[in-house]
């Protein structure tokens, strides 16, 4: 299992000790440790991270504070919308690398990781599109006197970006895209499950041409680098993505020097299913808004609301949908379920199964771990639990793993009292023919994101964001890049 006998991926994985990659070079770690980041699919250690500590990210971010000041700094926005051409070009051309690494890293299916490349690819473009787009305005004043004024975008300075393990990959790009749009810098701090793509993509940027220090990378514990990395006095703003949890701890760590924040965190997203909808795209509409990427995503639909008159012989489609679907080895090609990143995560999400069990809510299909040729892995079979009630753990709390609680509703006032009936607003959707249902639903449901008649998809320039306890801030569209610049306003006396 997991052949990594494709050269470009055995040559990075060479030495499976990885240090940090700061200032356009790889850096040990100041203390000489590491820690072990391991291949879920297997279990076996995959590589040997640099265990970073304050001292480490201190090197980064001084780096990253002297590129920003530095030539950076004079960087036109053509030449930063050129580089980021460039950045796309090398990426797309080492996509491949790129995508096996995550499969092996993280256990993103080979076939999952294709479809990401077009969306990142255009994330980057889209990024690349707007170096152009960081303009103040000339605005009229009513002051005595000959007064032009005028507003200034400037880069905010030194982004931290703590990303989390679900798709690195694809994730990073939502800070160092932004970041060298705006000419910003940035030090990335990947979670310590699943680092090895971002610090491949730092090295693949410097050959693009990106200048040492633009983007730098500390590897190692979230409670270590990460949270030195946010209570970091010379670290102007955090780009987080991650549990609701550890977002309560960035915006404590943070509050030393006031950093701009914007974090997107948990979910527990409501996806409803109304009789007149069109089953046929509902039914694996539904089932893939939460077994995508194992139910790692942040936007999973896990609490899904299904009128009553069809909730039976929708679960039995839903069923049959989740028994199609192959679970095993990411190299694989025609799997669509990978392992989940974890020993830890693989407890978790077992333990809310059981604790589903025990609450009442009746387990339709799944449920158990994988064993067999995949018993060293971390793989779970996609899990469906149905007349489950909205008070019950499992739909109460983020589960992070491939589990759709399935909860009856018989008016679309109920389900919408019920979808909102959370601490969280991520994202929801909502399957039906009627423009008067979907109308209720899109203004009713309170998340940054609906979907109607789909379910995860993001256009990079509209982007999505966190209401409630998902968090704040926005990803993608020109709000993304606003958070990274900061605004002045001039006042120029013409007398
Ligand atoms: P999970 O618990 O699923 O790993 P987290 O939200 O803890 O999710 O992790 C997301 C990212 O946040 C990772 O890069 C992780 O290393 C980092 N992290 C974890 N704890 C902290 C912390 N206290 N301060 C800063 N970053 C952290």
């Amino acid at each position: 299992m997991n052949d990594i006998s494709k050269p470009p991926v055995v040559n990075f994985l060479a030495n499976p000790e990885k240090d940090h990659f700061i200032d356009g070079q790889w850096k040990p770690s100041l203390s000489g440790e590491r820690v072990d980041s391991f291949n879920p699919a297997n279990g076996r250690v995959l590589a040997k991270l640099a265990r970073g500590t304050k001292d480490d990210v201190d090197v980064a971010v001084a780096a990253a504070r002297r590129a920003f000041e530095g030539p950076w700094s004079r960087f036109t926005p053509h030449q930063r919308q050129a580089l980021l051409i460039k950045v796309h070009d090398l990426i797309e051309k080492n996509y491949d690398e790129l995508a096996l690494l995550e499969s092996l890293d993280m256990g993103a299916p080979v076939a999952r990781t294709a479809g990401v490349k077009n969306w990142m690819l255009q994330v980057i473009m889209y990024f690349a599109s707007q170096t152009m787009n960081c303009n103040g305005q000339t605005i009229q004043n009513s002051l005595p006197g000959n007064f032009t004024t005028m507003t200034i975008q400037a880069p905010v300075g030194v982004v931290g970006g703590i990303i989390p393990w679900n798709g690195p990959l694809m994730s990073q790009w939502w800070v160092v895209g932004a970041a060298l749009a705006t000419g910003c810098t940035a030090v990335m701090k990947p979670a310590e499950d699943a680092s090895l793509t971002v610090l491949r993509t730092a090295e693949l940027l410097i050959e693009a041409g990106v200048p040492p220090g633009v983007v730098n990378v500390v590897t190692g514990l979230g409670s270590e680098a990460g949270a030195a990395l946010a209570s970091h006095p010379g670290v102007d703003r955090i780009a987080f993505t991650g549990s609701t949890q550890t977002g309560r701890e960035i915006i404590k760590a943070s509050a030393g020097n006031m950093k701009r924040l914007q974090l997107e965190l948990g979910g527990k997203s409501p996806d409803i299913v109304f009789a007149d909808a069109d089953l046929d795209k509902a039914v694996p509409g539904a089932a893939m808004a939460v077994f995508s990427n194992t139910g790692q995503v942040c936007y999973a639909g896990t609490r899904l609301f299904v009128e009553r008159s069809i909730h039976e012989a929708f679960v039995e489609r839903l069923v049959a949908f989740g028994k199609t679907l192959k679970v095993g080895d990411p190299l694989d090609p025609t799997v669509q379920l990978g392992p989940l990143i974890s020993q830890r995560q693989l407890d978790r999400v077992m333990s809310y199964v059981s604790i589903g069990g025990k609450e009442g809510a009746q387990l339709a299909s799944g449920g158990g771990r994988v064993g067999g040729a995949l018993a060293g892995g971390y793989f779970i079979e996609p899990t469906i639990f149905s007349n489950v009630s909205n008070s019950m753990t499992i739909a109460r709390e983020e589960i992070f793993g491939p589990v759709i609680s399935v909860i009856p509703f018989d008016t679309a006032d109920e389900a919408l009292r019920l979808a909102n009936d959370t601490e969280y607003g991520l994202g929801g959707a909502v399957w039906t023919r009627s423009v008067n249902t979907m109308t209720k639903m899109m203004h009713g449901i309170k998340a940054g994101t609906v979907w109607v008649n789909c379910y995860g998809v993001v256009d990079p320039a509209v982007g999505f964001g966190g209401y409630k306890q998902s968090g704040y801030g926005w990803k993608g569209g020109p709000q993304h890049v606003d958070g990274f610049l900061y605004q002045k306003s001039v006042c120029i006396n013409g007398d």
